[in-house]
């Protein structure tokens, strides 16, 4: 650190992100990637956008939110798109939250929302989750606190219902509540219709997971056009042209693809489910989940030499060493083929 670091960022812990590795070629299934790549229809729309790099990209995303918004059946002007959903959850920190309306969120959750209200110097409160890892909706009824939520909650994987979220938002109706839906497509309910209902909630969603764009950085946010006006507000405020002309093209052009995207999500699901079931065979205990990633422990090996051992052998997988869950790993569901490789592996390793 520089004598020159502002010490506003002394308690500051940046989030970790998960290990891009350049030497080895691993099997990789540790950031919740898509196995799929772009198809030539998608890519198609990005392609003029690269000989138009000259100018700035047009700051209101206009076609852009027109796509996301036919999409989602809202109207362009309750979508605000962004460089990843990151960006949109660190504006709603920075847009409904300070020392009076402070934050809350699961004990175990996206590390990033942590990290989002410590740079933004808001006060949070991390809610336990129980003891089999769901959320208890009734600690989130009436708080009166900005609440963060990612449904499916990760790592876990395992979804609340609408019905669930809207006691939330309906309990809460002077505080803004957020649902992170970063991998909703693998078999959650998306709460996007409750935005026409409620002018508290907004939902945010990725094109990183189902929309194989991880790469490319594009996110959004969507709720009532006052939620949306203020988040625009921030935008503006830090940077107008947030979204590249060629992501936004390529954005538009997999939302026109939107069978593929159907396609790939309902493979993933059927690896999901082959995948937890091969692992429940070899006695691991696996979460229910409904993400694009499965959150499994055993009992005769820790999650951390479960995660060496796979890594020597070619395989990653996420490890957390927070102490609730380092007995877990966190798997990312790849093709049949890599998920086929994981479970021999495992195998390999438990000596079965
Ligand atoms: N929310 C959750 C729950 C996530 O796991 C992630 C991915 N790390 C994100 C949001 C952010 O994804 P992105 O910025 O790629 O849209």
């Amino acid at each position: 650190m520089s004598r020159f670091f502002s010490k506003k960022y002394d308690g500051l812990t940046p989030y970790t992100a998960g290990e891009q590795p350049k030497d080895t070629k691993y099997v990789k299934l540790n950031t919740n990637e898509s196995p799929f790549s772009l198809s030539e229809n998608a890519v198609k729309y990005a392609k003029e956008a690269l000989f138009k790099t000259n100018l700035y990209p047009d700051p209101d995303c206009t076609a852009l939110h027109r796509e996301i918004a036919d999409m989602l059946g809202v109207s362009p002007d309750e979508v605000l798109a962004t460089n990843g959903s990151d960006e949109i959850l660190n504006f709603a920190f920075m847009a409904f939250c300070d020392k009076e309306h402070t934050a809350v969120f699961p004990n175990i959750t996206y590390g990033f929302y942590k990290v989002f209200a410590e740079i933004n110097g808001i006060p949070y409160e991390e809610i336990p989750l129980k003891d089999d890892f769901r959320i208890d909706i009734n600690d989130y009824i009436g708080i009166n606190k900005n609440i963060f939520i990612a449904n499916p909650n990760a790592p876990t994987g395992i979804p609340l219902s609408v019905s669930e979220i809207e006691e939330i938002v309906k309990s809460n109706p002077e505080n803004v509540v957020v649902i992170d839906e970063a991998y909703i497509d693998f078999g959650g309910e998306s709460c996007v219709p409750l935005i026409k209902k409620y002018d508290n909630l907004l939902i945010t969603q990725t094109f990183s997971k189902s929309r194989s764009m991880a790469g490319a950085r594009l996110g959004f946010g969507s709720g009532s056009k006052e939620l949306i006006d203020d988040l625009y507000k921030i935008k503006y405020s830090t940077n107008p042209y947030n979204v590249n002309s060629i992501t936004a093209a390529l954005g538009i052009g997999v939302l026109k693809d939107d069978l593929t995207i159907k396609e790939n999500c309902n493979k993933i699901i059927k690896n999901r489910e082959y995948t937890a079931a091969e692992l429940e065979k070899l006695g691991f205990y696996v979460t229910n989940s409904a993400a694009n990633f499965i959150f499994a422990r055993h009992e005769k090996i820790s999650g951390l030499t479960l995660y060496e051992e796979l890594k020597k052998r070619g395989v990653l997988v996420r490890h957390f060493s927070k102490k609730e869950i380092c007995d877990f790993n966190r798997i990312t569901i790849g093709s049949k083929k890599e998920m086929e490789i994981l479970i021999k592996t495992i195998k390999d390793i438990l000596e079965v």
